[in-house]
């Protein structure tokens, strides 16, 4: 008879809770790390993930694991390690993490699937096929399963969707046999792969520049070293830094190991999915993002995970992509605030990567026009190494950028009559247009000048916007929307107006002045519905001319040759906002929107339109370029010690009640204070300081009041000694009130 295991198993569970769970393990199967197990909880069941088998527990009467879900581990020994390291760093869950981890497919008991294989049997072997002769289709079939093993991908490809049949009367007659395997996702991408479109992707060699040649050997050398520090890949819009990234990985992929590359965006998935496999033909090249459904996502991560497929091109969670033999790991577009996600988990994609980079000992390649603050100090201070493409490939330039002082202009939703020129213009000359503004909708205030009412969100106690398509308010931090009504609810005027501009707005004057012109919007109205955004891009990468008019969505990434114009429009709010992190925010946008401009052969022109025109910012990204304004910024926050030479994070504390909320953070705010006066070496050295309980930025959303305490430090070390013991206290604090708290550490931004 098998041998129980009797040991003990700890495992992380998928609830809200700080702490791994011991059970008793008495299956015949021995236990592997990696696994889902089923484990009772309380009086129900639940999936788990084992994380240490082994284990000398000090709990008394263990319950013991039920059942193993899985015959293969789902993570490794170092994606355990590093989702643990994750888990301590960011201050959540652990099983939480895990399950975020994992495809949502596999977040239940569903087991991995398994992949069956028909084969000839041997009865059929010795049978003489005659028999089927009267049944050629049947006949076929087992020819062809006599000269190999098949499973359900290769039967469709080579039968049709009868297959089903065809092996059902088969196997009727014992002429064949089955048997499972574990599924590798090599089936499937083979029947989702399309043999001709990779043949027929046009495969033009592109003659790297001096200047690229030269970063390619640098970052080849750089791969090749032991324990290589990550690499800033710093080259202007349009310098041709993924014709870079493809060159750089070619002697990893030849090494036979993975690539895993990370975008800020799904909208930027395909076309670089497009240029990896017009590069690699002869890879196996899949992407990973919330826009595939379940079963695409669940066979390309398996595809990942068994190692047959050679790269990996995914969103921000990709980042916890489980991978064979991941070789090296790009992050483009680096800067780009995405990378953070801001709800539940709240992690930098970018910054895990290179975590995970470093435990692996494989290089990371960080590629940006406007690399982040962060990754500028690591130059400095880690030894990053910094690479620099600073022209555009062939005769092209970039864009001229001049400022337009909107106070001397008469406005049209908000567009100066000078740009409207220049617009008629370009577009008359054959050419493309963009206009910049980051606020989607039609306007965002809706009014009545009777009275002076204006429509507020009575979740949000904040502005709703009015948007004109869908003839509704709308609120854009809670979702609520509501009906435009004729006339204003307070004083019954039938005279109500807008005030500002949004999208919306811009395109319907814009389509009055140019109705023989597409125009287009870009921004998340306008591309909700699946397929919409390719569509709208394809009509632009036509190349006729159009109008594209877009929110931050449009800044990213895009290749658009026949762009000549960009008008960027409304900056002035982030000017003066109260955020730390505005200044390279808004340097970067412009930077970016702006390189949008002059990709073909023709020079583009970027107009910037302020009421500021003589803000240092502006001046100062006209003058001295990206580089030297972020290098500034940077030793401004030198002296302030915010981020990255000081280390921060919000707790943050949400409540049906507001003094409930409040008093809920007072309390942790005193017992940290507390905790800090008894070690003085804090306390004399200002190493931690602690600001608040304040409302946050915005109050009150969705009902809910909003409350913040910023921790500040001066080291990394000394920020998380405290948040360990504020998890302390916060776990041990009873919730009234609705209360809910979250702990983001490395915050982004502070609304
Ligand atoms: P970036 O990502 O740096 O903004 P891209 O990689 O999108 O720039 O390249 C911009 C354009 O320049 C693309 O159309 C690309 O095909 C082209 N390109 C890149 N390298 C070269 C080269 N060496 N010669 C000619 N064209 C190039
Ligand atoms: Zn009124
Ligand atoms: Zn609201």
């Amino acid at each position: 008879m098998a041998k129980k295991h009797n040991q003990v198993v700890r495992v992380a569970i998928q609830r809200p809770l700080y702490k791994l769970l011991d059970y008793t393990w008495d299956l015949l199967t021995p236990p592997d790390i990696g696994c889902r197990i089923k484990v009772p909880l309380g009086n129900t069941q639940i999936t788990a993930i084992i994380v240490e088998t082994n284990v000398e527990s000090n709990v008394a009467q263990l319950k013991s694991v039920i059942s193993c879900i899985d015959s293969q581990p789902l993570f490794d020994e170092h994606m355990l390690s590093i989702l643990k390291w994750a888990s301590r760093y960011y201050f959540y869950p652990i099983g939480e993490v895990l399950f975020h981890a994992l495809p949502v497919a596999l977040r239940k008991e569903r087991q991995l699937p398994k992949l069956s294989l028909w084969s000839a049997s041997a009865y059929a072997h010795d049978l003489d096929d005659s028999e089927l002769k009267r049944s050629p289709k049947q006949y076929a079939l087992l020819q062809l399963l006599k000269a190999k093993e098949c499973d359900q991908h290769e039967l469709r490809k080579a039968i049709g969707n009868n297959w089903k049949n065809l092996l059902r009367q088969l196997e009727k007659k014992k002429l064949i046999s089955r048997r499972e395997v574990n599924d590798t996702g090599l089936s499937y991408w083979q029947e989702a792969h399309n043999q001709k479109d990779a043949e027929t992707l046009a495969k033009h060699p592109i003659q790297l520049t001096q200047e690229q040649q030269r970063c390619v050997t640098a970052i080849r050398d750089a791969f090749q070293k032991k324990n290589c520090k990550p690499v800033l890949l710093h080259g202007i819009t349009g310098s041709g830094k993924t014709e870079v990234y493809l060159r750089s990985i070619e002697p990893t992929i030849e090494a036979g190991k993975q690539v895993l590359v990370l975008v800020p965006e799904i909208g930027l998935t395909p076309q670089l999915l497009f240029r990896f496999k017009e590069h690699f033909p002869q890879l196996k090249i899949v992407s990973l993002h919330s826009g595939l459904n379940p079963k695409q996502r669940l066979q390309n991560w398996l595809g990942a995970k068994s190692g047959i497929i050679d790269i990996v091109i995914g969103t921000r969670s990709a980042v916890f992509t489980q991978m064979k033999k991941l070789g090296a790991i790009i992050i483009d577009e680096e800067h780009d605030p995405s990378f953070k996600q801001q709800e539940g988990f709240l992690y930098q994609g970018r910054d895990v990567a290179i975590k995970r980079a470093h435990q692996l000992a494989i290089p990371i390649l960080l590629g940006s026009a406007t690399p982040s603050l962060e990754s500028l100090y690591n130059i400095e201070q880690q030894g990053y190494l910094y690479l620099r493409l600073g022209n555009r490939p062939g005769k092209r330039l970039l864009p001229q950028m001049s400022i337009q002082d909107t106070r001397q202009l008469t406005l049209e939703a908000g567009i100066s009559s000078l740009l409207m020129k220049e617009i008629r213009q370009h577009i008359e000359n054959n050419q493309q247009v963009m206009l910049f503004l980051n606020r989607r909708g039609f306007a965002p205030v809706l009014m009545c000048p009777s009275c002076g009412w204006h429509a507020v969100c009575h979740q949000c106690d904040i502005g709703m916007t009015y948007h004109a398509t869908a003839r509704k308010i709308i609120c854009h931090h809670c979702g609520l929307e509501e009906k435009v009504k004729p006339v204003c609810p307070d004083c019954g005027s039938n005279r109500l107006t807008t005030q500002g501009q949004g999208t919306e707005r811009i395109e319907q004057v814009l389509m009055t002045h140019f109705p023989h012109t597409p125009v287009i919007r870009i921004d998340r109205d306008s591309t909700s519905r699946k397929g919409s955004l390719e569509k709208k891009l394809e009509i632009v990468q036509a190349g006729d001319p159009v109008i594209l008019i877009g929110t931050q969505m449009l800044t990213k990434g895009h290749d658009f040759p026949n762009l000549t114009l960009v008008g960027i429009l409304d900056i002035d709010q982030s000017l003066f906002s109260m955020d730390f992190r505005a200044q390279e925010r808004l340097a970067q946008q412009i930077i970016q929107v702006a390189g949008r401009a002059g990709r073909g052969d023709i020079k583009g022109r970027v107009v910037l339109q302020s009421s500021q025109p003589e803000h240092p910012l502006l001046l100062n990204i006209l003058s001295l370029g990206y580089y030297q304004t972020a290098l500034n910024i940077l030793n401004e926050r030198k002296l302030w010690s915010y981020p990255p030479y000081g280390a921060q994070a919000l707790i943050r504390v949400s409540c049906n009640r507001a003094e409930a909320g409040y008093n809920f953070l007072s309390k942790l705010q005193e017992a940290l204070r507390g905790f800090s006066m008894q070690r003085e070496e804090y306390q004399e050295q200002n190493q931690i300081t602690l600001l608040g309980p304040i409302p946050s930025p915005l109050a009150k959303k969705a009902n809910r009041y909003r409350f913040q305490l910023l921790l500040s430090a001066t080291q990394r070390g000394i920020l998380h000694y405290f948040l360990r013991e504020a998890l302390v206290l916060l776990l041990s604090y009873k919730k009234t009130g609705g209360i809910r708290w979250a702990i983001d550490v490395d915050p982004s931004d502070f609304l």
